[in-house]
């Protein structure tokens, strides 16, 4: 049975880039029948927060994207202490003491020297005395020692890859305070949680090279891995808290639809037309990795808010019903929702509908005036604007724009709105 996850780390707001790691991650489980799972990668006690998880849980609940079960990193710590000390065992993990800034200085001579940047291994050529001394004065940090050779795969979205494990530094799976970093329980928790699927961005191309021996020397199957190029903002610029409106907060406080995000997100990038899907279930049964390219994508709300007016302007009663007041009927719903951009611009309608101040200029004043004498009595029905609007015409022989424009002013105080002839009905005034 397929299993993916969601891995996102709680150190701030989800935005379009992450969100689309998630859609595919959820897409491809449900669309196989399969397992979504949640993990919460909040190993780096510094900067994970509570609220971001909590944010992240309710960005997903507002898309619609149910988890099937979640997992708290740092409620896992004893299973990535006992594959840490198996692989202290087996010789791959070894201690390594050099500072920030050696590292640095290392990198800067390799660069120099037009040879690739990778840790030199200093550490595993130690004696054991010196080892056994340096242990005694600090804590170090532990490295997984990469065996040479090649490191293959087939990825989902960038097809088949080749890595030199001679081209990668070997990676810190443990900080000098002990702290578990991101390739050590990561390769540990998608072991032990079965995940036969990882999705994510190709930003981790590198780190999936190095996990692929890690899970092998904890004697686990990898996972198929997929990555997808990053999402980008709309000038081409990474995408960073500081770029407004691209979290998913902003997005929903602009009114975009979460299905209109949905939809967007299952789409953007593949092959396919960017499309209406009502569902995740619908946005999920002819998902296909394969259909998607490798060329960034940029972030674009306004083709979201766009995508999301179209939506809303097909939206049967039953997929907004519970979103709105109940005073609003599927009669006033049918009515209105031509003419809405938002979901909340219902209420504004509903305001009007309740009475809205008549915009009336003064060279129709009279004209107005007389037509209010000849409104038919209630209750008005679908047929009452076309034999008020006809009555108006016959004693004023005013036609056209000239008839219709100045009567929708003086009903509703706008200029634009839904047919006069379905809301009139719903007009408590005049
Ligand atoms: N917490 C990691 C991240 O947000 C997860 C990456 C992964 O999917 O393995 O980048």
């Amino acid at each position: 049975m397929i299993r993916t996850r969601f891995a996102p780390s709680p150190t701030g707001a989800l935005h379009l880039g992450n969100l689309r790691t998630a859609v595919f991650n959820a897409l491809l489980a449900r669309g196989a029948g399969g397992r979504f799972l949640l993990r919460i990668d909040d190993t780096d006690r510094e900067r994970s927060e509570q609220r971001f998880a909590d944010a992240i849980r309710a960005d997903l609940d507002w898309l619609g994207l149910r988890w099937d079960a979640e997992f708290i990193q740092s409620e896992r710590m004893a299973l990535y202490e006992a594959a840490a000390e198996r692989l202290k065992a087996d010789g791959r993990l070894y201690p390594a003491w050099e500072s920030a800034s050696d590292l640095a200085l290392m990198r800067r001579r390799l660069l120099a020297a037009k040879r690739p940047p990778v840790y030199d291994r200093a550490a595993l050529r130690m004696s054991d005395t010196e080892r056994a001394e340096l242990m005694a004065t600090r804590p170090p940090h532990w490295r997984f020692r990469l065996e040479p050779g090649v490191i293959e795969w087939d990825d989902g979205l960038r097809g088949p890859q080749r890595i030199a494990a001679e081209a990668v530094s070997d990676p810190v799976l443990i900080r000098e305070d002990g702290q578990f970093l991101y390739s050590l329980c990561s390769v540990v928790d998608d072991a032990e949680m079965g995940v036969t699927d990882v999705v994510r961005g190709a930003d981790h191309v590198t780190n999936t090279a190095t996990q692929i021996q890690l899970f092998a020397a904890l004697g686990a199957a990898p996972p198929r891995f997929a990555h997808h190029a990053l999402m980008v903002g709309p000038g081409g610029e990474k995408i960073s808290k500081r770029l407004g409106g691209l979290s998913v907060a902003d997005l929903r406080e602009s009114g975009a639809e979460p299905t209109a995000v949905l939809s967007w997100l299952a789409r953007i990038g593949s092959a396919r037309p960017v499309e209406p899907l009502w569902s995740v279930e619908a946005a999920a049964e002819d998902f296909d990795l394969s259909t998607f390219g490798a060329a960034p994508v940029r972030a674009a709300t306004a083709d979201i808010m766009q995508l999301s007016a179209k939506m809303l302007h097909d939206a049967p009663f039953e997929a907004v019903r519970a979103r709105l007041p109940s005073e609003v009927t599927e009669a006033f719903w049918l009515a209105v929702r031509p003419n809405i951009d938002r979901l909340e611009d219902v209420l504004d309608w509903r305001a009007v509908a309740a009475g809205a101040t008549p915009l009336i200029a003064p060279e129709d004043a009279e004209f107005v005036a007389e037509a209010l004498a000849l409104l038919p009595p209630r209750p008005w029905d679908g047929g009452t604007w076309a034999a008020w609007t006809g009555a108006v015409k016959a004693a004023t022989g005013r036609k056209g724009r000239a008839l219709f424009l100045p009567l929708r002013r003086a009903l509703t105080g706008r200029d634009h709105g839904p047919e006069m002839a379905t809301f009139m009905p719903f007009l408590a005034k005049p």
